[in-house]
């Protein structure tokens, strides 16, 4: 039986030590500050931008959502980055995606200046992400690799084989495997036989979006598992892309759905934005 990684009781340890870094700066007069970019009003974004602004408040970060109609104008929205931009009491800056169709999120993401660019989706940033220089991580990604550590795998010499390719998780989470020195294979849509692979995974990510994709006869027996995905089945509830009843008797640590990586992503997110006030003012 797998060792059950609890997401929410981590990234309820890391929020106690962030409000810490939190009140540390307030003594200075400093309090971090994330400025939120809602366009349109998709239901699953409006939920997570309302999570994220209860948790900014739980820990001491100052939140502001700037809420846009789904017709507004690329300019508009430019406007309004650069004005973030230029504004002190903001440290971090999140365009909330996916954006409605006609805007192009990459024009955007990339006006975001990159020392605010708290989500690490600025070329820049991926950039030195590719190149091993630091910069701002993805805050899924690095969720994952905060839970591997806490969860005390090893990760130096290790197979790891991730599921997905997308910047948004699979692409900077190999980067990050690969910088603590795992062996990583990349899988995605072309994949083919896709078990091959993941049975040779010491550690699996699985990214896809797609549910029940990773069965228990692909996991490697003592695996350790992280289930980034999250898939609404036809009765409303929630779950992942690893089918946990078959993966659970074999894999050595594994993370459910909801309450894995989900909790994790924002307390990064969190963590983002306090780096980025402590980076910008000394
Ligand atoms: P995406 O659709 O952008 O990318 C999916 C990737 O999976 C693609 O690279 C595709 O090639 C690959 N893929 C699809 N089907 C596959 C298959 N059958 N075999 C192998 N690879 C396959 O999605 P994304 O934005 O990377 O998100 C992935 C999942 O993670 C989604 O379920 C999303 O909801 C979830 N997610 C969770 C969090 C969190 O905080 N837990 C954050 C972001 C995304």
């Amino acid at each position: 039986m797998a060792r059950l990684i609890d997401g929410k009781a981590v990234a309820a340890e890391l929020r106690e030590g962030l409000k810490a870094r939190c009140a540390g700066l307030a003594a200075r007069g400093i309090t971090p500050g994330l400025a939120v970019i809602l366009v349109g009003d998709d239901l699953a974004s409006r939920i997570y931008v309302r999570n994220k602004e209860r948790a900014c408040a739980s820990v001491g970060i100052h939140t502001r959502t700037f809420r846009f109609p789904a017709e507004t104008e690329m300019g508009a929205l430019k406007a309004q980055i650069d004005a973030l931009n230029a504004d002190d009491s903001f440290d971090g800056i999140l365009l909330q995606l996916p954006l409605p169709q006609g805007l192009c999120a990459d024009e955007l993401l990339e006006r975001i200046a990159p020392e605010k660019d708290v989500d690490g989706f600025h070329p820049l940033n991926f950039g030195k992400l590719a190149l091993g220089l630091g910069g701002k991580t993805p805050c899924t990604p690095a969720g994952c690799m905060e839970l591997l550590r806490r969860a005390g795998v090893e990760i130096a010499g290790k197979e790891a084989v991730v599921i997905g390719r997308s910047r948004l998780v699979g692409k900077p989470t190999a980067l990050l495997l690969q910088a603590a020195d795992a062996t990583v294979t990349l899988c995605h849509s072309h994949t083919r036989d896709l078990a091959a692979h993941t049975r040779r995974a010491d550690i699996l990510i699985a990214a896809a979006g797609k549910a029940g994709l990773v069965t228990g006869e692909m996991i490697k027996p003592g695996a350790a598992v992280i289930d980034v995905g999250i898939n609404r089945m036809p009765d409303g509830t929630l779950c992942g892309d690893v089918e946990f009843s078959s993966a659970e008797p074999v894999a050595g640590a594994i993370t459910p759905v909801p309450g894995g990586v989900g909790p994790m992503t924002i307390a990064m997110l969190l963590k983002a934005t306090i780096d980025a006030a402590e980076e910008r003012r000394g």
